[in-house]
């Protein structure tokens, strides 16, 4: 087991002249035993990083150490790492046995009875143990993911590197495979690395989230940090189902005002808003109210569309008074009955509200 270490990694693909950053000055430590996981939409450097981690690629700039070796000069086989990716990587002509031992039949020069040993029990933990003489075609997708955990596990690595490894699963298995990683990384207190684009995915995995975007660091935290004190409106948009609604405000003497939205400004939110004159206000679906009657504090909104999830609704709204034609959403009991047309008033409790540099 190890803890790692990145300091001002940054890798470039491609001439200087029109190089990609993929990765921009990520300073990162990662404790031994600790789960993170790498979030952010496509293209924002994950996988590079992960794979930089791996030694699969070599960073332009910066350090990478795992445990207290700098690992720079290192291939992936000397870092006693072991990766899982979305496709399983699987050898289609061995068993699942042959392809859980194979690794440890090149790496080590333990007895055919201690690798059979070590594969029974990692194929027991995986719940794999009837599959060892099929092929990896006889199997579905989601045992075949089994079979490339169980793999990573026999070879009882330093570290575990995951790289979307659910995102060919269906959703109801995607959900179950979650659960048993959680419990699997718990159990085996391996340093484990978790790359996904998928925020449901992050906030239900991992100790710490590393939230990307365009090769930076927007936020290192934990999910609930991440959730409820985003760093910057990035982080806010990106982390939440569906997505933090955004209000473009403007500071008054005394006052914050937007689209339909009036508070006095307290205390607490001057310090705030700091001398800015405009800010970007943030409100999440859960912490609006909608009422039937006027409230102060309150702005009055038209029901554009209802969409019933079961035990709640989302519904999107417009402002009855704003220049533009967007709608925000707004999470409400899914027994109540509201129907597009319908005209309500909307409200915030000013603590509920993030505010954010405009962009
Ligand atoms: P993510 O995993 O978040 O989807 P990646 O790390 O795959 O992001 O990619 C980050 C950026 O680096 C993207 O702009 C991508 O096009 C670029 N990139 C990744 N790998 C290469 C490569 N081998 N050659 C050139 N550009 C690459």
């Amino acid at each position: 087991m190890a803890r790692i270490t990145l300091d001002d990694v940054t890798k470039r693909f491609g001439d200087d002249g029109d190089a990609v950053v993929a990765v921009d000055d990520v300073s990162l430590d990662i404790a031994d035993g600790e789960f993170v996981v790498f979030v952010g939409p496509s293209g924002s450097g994950k996988s590079t990083l992960m794979r930089t981690v791996a030694g699969l690629e070599t960073q332009s700039e910066g350090d990478v150490y795992i445990g207290d070796t700098l690992v720079n000069q290192l291939g992936p086989r000397a870092r006693d790492i072991a990766m899982v990716f979305q496709n399983y990587a699987l050898y289609p002509n061995m068993t699942v046995e042959e392809n859980m031992s194979f690794g440890l039949k090149m790496s080590t020069d333990l007895s055919k009875s201690e690798i059979a040993d070590q594969v029974a029990s990692a194929a027991e933990m995986m719940g794999i143990g009837k599959l060892l003489d099929n092929k990896p075609g006889e199997l579905s997708g989601g045992q075949q993911q089994r079979v490339a955990l169980g793999r990573a596990i026999v070879r009882d690595p330093n570290v575990f590197l995951m790289d979307e490894p659910l995102s060919n699963l269906d959703a109801k298995l995607r959900a179950s495979m979650r659960t048993e990683i959680n419990r699997l990384q718990n159990e085996l207190g391996v340093t484990t690395l978790y790359v996904t684009h998928d925020q449901t995915e992050a906030m239900t995995m991992g100790d710490r989230l590393v939230v990307l975007n365009f090769g930076e660091l927007q936020q290192v935290g934990t999910p609930l940090e991440c959730f409820y004190r985003p760093a910057n409106r990035f982080v806010a948009g990106f982390i939440g189902s569906p997505s933090m609604n955004f209000f473009e405000g403007t500071v008054g003497s005394g006052t914050l005002v937007a689209d339909g939205f009036e508070y006095e400004l307290s205390e607490s939110m001057r310090s705030s808003v700091g001398d800015r004159t405009k800010v970007t206000l943030g409100a999440r679906p859960e912490d609006f109210d909608l009422s039937e009657d006027s409230v102060s504090n309150g702005f009055e909104v038209a029901v554009d569309v209802v969409e019933p999830m079961g035990s709640i609704s989302y519904v999107y709204v417009r402002p009855v008074e704003q220049s533009h034609d967007e709608t925000f959403v707004v999470e409400v009991d899914g027994q109540r009955p509201i129907s597009e047309g319908d005209h309500l008033y909307a409200r915030v409790s000013p603590t509920d509200i993030h505010l954010f540099d405009t962009q």
